[in-house]
């Protein structure tokens, strides 16, 4: 899938290769292609307008960076807004406080919305959710029957109250028994016509008032493109969604309808369907499905190396500072923060050559020292952390950053005088007079 947006978003940044910077001009092009290429795998026009036009906003205003070629900054660009638009993270399935968690299942016909349901509720079970499925869509009989075979294969119960009753008391009934039973999430299926309809609209308006769900999910099939954005606009105007899940994505699908559901609903796409069967049901991740639209491959690559040498330009600033001298707390807490983004103290150091006959009690005290450091850090007031000679005069400073941290002042004085240390070591490393280092923060 989405074969025809990466085809074209390489054409448009191919037309970049070869600048040397980004400008009014020659961004021109490439934005061009951006917008076709969405247009074309059936993105809704304003959805692409407002992501051109940010696209266009964040590439102008974007800083030169040595080494990354514009080409790569754009793709960047197009693939962290890409992201954005799609919700950054994936967003689980509401869990109320209370029981039952009440879902409810909205959506056209033959989009997969009963697939969906039982694919949720197969989802639950594996987390040891519990689960009992509503079958509301008395229109079709066929639907009713579909659910409980599913329900069977999956062995989660059914309610339902055959296709004489009416759909909110269906609903209504449903949530009780799983109330009655204890049930953690009740899920509850609702019919679905071939296009928007009044009397669909008001009857689910009627279930969601009667039954409050924690969750209106909107199910969207991916193939339906343009049509998405429509669907979504009617149903969370309506009804009101909480979610969404994009359906078909295992077919030949053009990707467009992922780009529109959050946009125009604002709310997140939570699952995505990837097949027929009860297991094909996967969390949505905005990054995945990002670098999906951008294709996979060399183009992935591109990204991940101009990702690389984005945080190389950043890594660079830093040791420039290091070298000048003026790094501070703030930055000190910066690369804590990437050492620990990076995995544990001991795992890195035992990468470095020389390292690796640190005993494992050695590692697990130099990462309680850095835990220690952090604490007392962030006690530090935004002026203490950019001039740390301010707490080497003060002792009412180190007093009350030790009492924020829970540590004493001695170990307050200990850090500023091992950072002291440290910074002139760096410095003399800098203008090539270092000889040895000692240990850092021993304890
Ligand atoms: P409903 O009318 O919205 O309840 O739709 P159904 O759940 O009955 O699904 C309609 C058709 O789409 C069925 O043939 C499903 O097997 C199929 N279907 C549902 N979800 C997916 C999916 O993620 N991928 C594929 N390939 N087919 C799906």
């Amino acid at each position: 899938m989405f074969e025809a947006l990466a085809d074209r978003l390489e054409g448009a940044w191919k037309k970049l290769r070869g600048q040397d910077k980004i400008s009014q001009s020659n961004i021109q092009d490439a934005l061009r292609e951006v917008r076709r290429a969405l247009l074309e795998a059936d993105v809704n026009l304003q959805v692409v307008k407002d992501f051109v036009t940010e696209v266009e906003t964040k590439a102008l205003g974007a800083e030169v960076i040595a080494g990354v070629r514009p080409d790569q900054q754009f793709i960047k660009i197009v693939h962290d807004e890409l992201v954005q638009v799609m919700g950054e993270e994936n967003v689980p399935l509401a869990q109320a406080d209370h029981s039952p968690t009440v879902v409810l299942m909205a959506g056209l016909q033959g989009t997969g919305k009963t697939t969906a349901t039982a694919k949720l509720a197969l989802h639950l079970r594996k987390l040891e959710r519990s689960c009992l499925m509503v079958a509301t869509d008395v229109y079709r009989p066929a639907a009713i029957d579909q659910l409980i075979t599913l329900g069977k294969q999956i062995d989660v119960p059914v309610f339902e109250l055959g296709s004489d009753a009416d759909p909110v008391e269906i609903a209504r009934q449903g949530v009780e028994r799983a109330k009655a039973e204890g049930v953690d999430t009740v899920i509850i299926d609702t019919a679905g016509r071939l296009q928007i309809d009044q009397d669909m609209m008001a009857e689910l308006a009627q279930i969601k008032k009667t039954v409050q769900p924690d969750e209106t999910l909107l199910v969207v099939d991916s193939m339906t493109g343009q049509e998405a954005a429509n669907l979504t606009r009617t149903f969370h105007e309506k009804i009101g969604i909480t979610g969404a899940i994009l359906t078909k994505l295992d077919g030949d699908s053009r990707g467009g309808a992922a780009l529109s559901v959050r946009h125009i609903s604002g709310a997140p796409i939570k699952f995505v369907g990837v097949g027929e069967k009860v297991e094909a049901l996967q969390p949505f991740y905005p990054d995945r499905m990002a670098s999906r639209i951008l294709g996979m491959g060399d183009v992935l690559t591109l990204v991940e190396k101009a990702q690389e040498e984005i945080d190389l330009a950043d890594a660079e600033k830093m040791q420039e500072k290091i070298l000048s001298a003026n790094f501070d707390f703030t930055d000190f807490l910066k690369q804590m923060r990437l050492l620990k983004n990076m995995g544990s103290l001991g795992g890195i150091i035992k990468l470095i050559p020389g390292m690796n006959k640190l005993t494992d009690d050695q590692l697990k005290h130099g990462e309680t020292q850095l835990k220690r450091c952090e604490a007392m850090i962030n006690s530090m007031t935004r002026q203490e952390r950019q001039n740390p000679d301010l707490l080497a005069s003060s002792p009412s400073r180190r007093r009350r950053i030790a009492n924020g941290a829970g540590y004493k002042e001695t170990d307050v004085s200990k850090l500023v005088s091992d950072f002291q240390r440290m910074r002139n070591m760096m410095q003399q490393m800098g203008q090539g007079q270092f000889a040895g280092m000692p240990g850092m923060f021993g304890g």
